[in-house]
């Protein structure tokens, strides 16, 4: 029996499951709001896990393609106080188990690998019914719809889907990450390259942080971390792109200028990234034909892990349908049974990764946490 298997969202999630689903030839559609492949620039560098990400990769049959998008080097991490001094500096000795890949060519390796027509771009969701029998129908901005067997919702943060399995709502966690980026940095920002180093920089003092990374084009890409209210946020994002950077500067003032150039001498008009979370113990009661993966399951503070738990989630998702192929409410219930409990201790991980960097203790904490990370590697 043919099914209709929709997926709401071509992130890295999404496109796991598309993935995993065809490896075992199932068919699904993707349905992405983005109007192509190159909308949005997919930047930054993600750290793919061994116990995790790459556990998914093996699964999609792309693990081999993947160690070839690897950055060699990026695993280094470096922590500094605000004076601009070394507490820690690890390079990468190859023994990481988290190596570094560009988020773009992860996403376009996902997309390569899948059917022509698999990814329905330009069809942003705009309301979805349940028809009461475990079926959907989707309505799509341009016009068209579409009614589903099993509709998946991966369509991130703020997932339409999820109102059709659960009440909760992200809510801001009262940090903010503000983005920057440099490029050709070892000629044009020297000390700041410097101070990065070959791969990431964890700057801190209690309250709040510079993170940085190399990325492989010579490019340092930069979050500032403050704890802020919603309405500093909203003044920041009104202001010119000058007036914002030095708005964000000004709470760093007296740091290392090495370190504040980072910001300073942004060439792009700064992000403000507002960092929202759901409940750390997110779950839903199994409900007929509809289920979440990801950021739509999940949201939780960035501790390096959501990436990866969207790829888990994905392969999981995709390997439970493929083990029940005429029940589709056991796979679901299977895939949530280990969705649930996986999900509620990394996003406890993720709220105290973010207290060991921006607490009291910081950046000591933080110290402290690598060489002991490192320890047990
Ligand atoms: C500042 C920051 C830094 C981070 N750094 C890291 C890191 O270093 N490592 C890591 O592992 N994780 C990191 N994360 C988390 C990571 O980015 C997410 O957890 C991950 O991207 C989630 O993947 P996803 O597939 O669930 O959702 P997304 O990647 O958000 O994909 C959702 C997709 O759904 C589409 N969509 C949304 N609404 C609709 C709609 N109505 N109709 C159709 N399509 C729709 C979107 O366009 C998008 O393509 C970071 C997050 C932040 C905020």
């Amino acid at each position: 029996m043919t099914r209709m298997i929709a997926i709401v969202g071509a992130g890295l999630g999404g496109l796991m499951l598309a993935r995993v689903l065809h490896v075992h030839g199932i068919a699904c559609a993707v349905y992405e709001a983005e109007a192509s492949p190159t909308a949005r620039t997919q930047g930054g560098m993600l750290d793919i896990h061994e116990d995790s990400g790459q556990l998914a990769l093996k699964a999609a049959k792309l693990h081999e393609a993947f160690v070839r998008l690897i950055h060699p080097g990026g695993q280094a991490s470096r922590v500094l106080d605000k004076t601009g001094a070394v507490l820690l500096d690890q390079p990468d000795d190859g023994s990481g188990g988290r190596p570094e890949v560009r988020r773009g060519e992860l996403r376009r390796l996902l997309l390569d690998s899948l059917p022509v027509g698999t990814v329905r771009w330009d069809h942003k969701l705009t309301s979805v019914e349940a028809l009461g029998d475990g079926r959907h129908t989707l309505s799509f901005a341009h016009g068209g719809s579409v009614t589903t067997d099993l509709l998946v919702g991966a369509d991130g943060a703020w997932s339409r889907i999820r109102p059709l399995v659960s009440a909760a709502v992200p809510a801001y966690i009262g940090t903010t990450f503000v983005e920057t980026y440099l490029s050709d940095a070892d000629a044009r920002h020297p000390a700041s390259a410097t101070a990065v180093g070959g791969g990431a920089l964890f700057a801190m003092a209690p309250g709040k942080g510079i993170f940085a990374h190399r990325e492989p084009d010579g490019v340092l890409h930069t979050y500032a971390a403050l704890q802020k209210p919603m309405a500093w946020v909203a003044e920041v994002e009104a202001a010119d792109a000058s007036v914002a950077l030095a708005r964000v500067a000004l709470e760093f003032d007296g740091w290392d200028r090495a370190l504040t150039a980072l910001i300073t001498d942004g060439e792009t008009a700064p992000v403000l990234r507002p960092i929202h979370a759901l409940p750390a113990a997110h779950r839903w009661d199994r409900i007929p034909g509809v289920t979440l993966l990801g950021d739509a399951a999940h949201l939780m503070a960035p501790a390096g892990d959501g990436a990866n738990l969207a790829m888990v989630d994905g392969a999981e998702l995709g390997e439970a349908i493929a083990a029940r192929p005429g029940d589709l409410q056991a796979a679901l219930q299977a895939y949530e049974a280990k969705l649930f409990p996986r999900s509620a201790e990394a996003a406890a991980g993720s709220t105290e990764v973010l207290a060991i960097c921006l607490g009291d203790a910081a950046p000591h904490s933080l110290v402290q946490f690598l060489d002991q990370a490192k320890g047990a590697t």
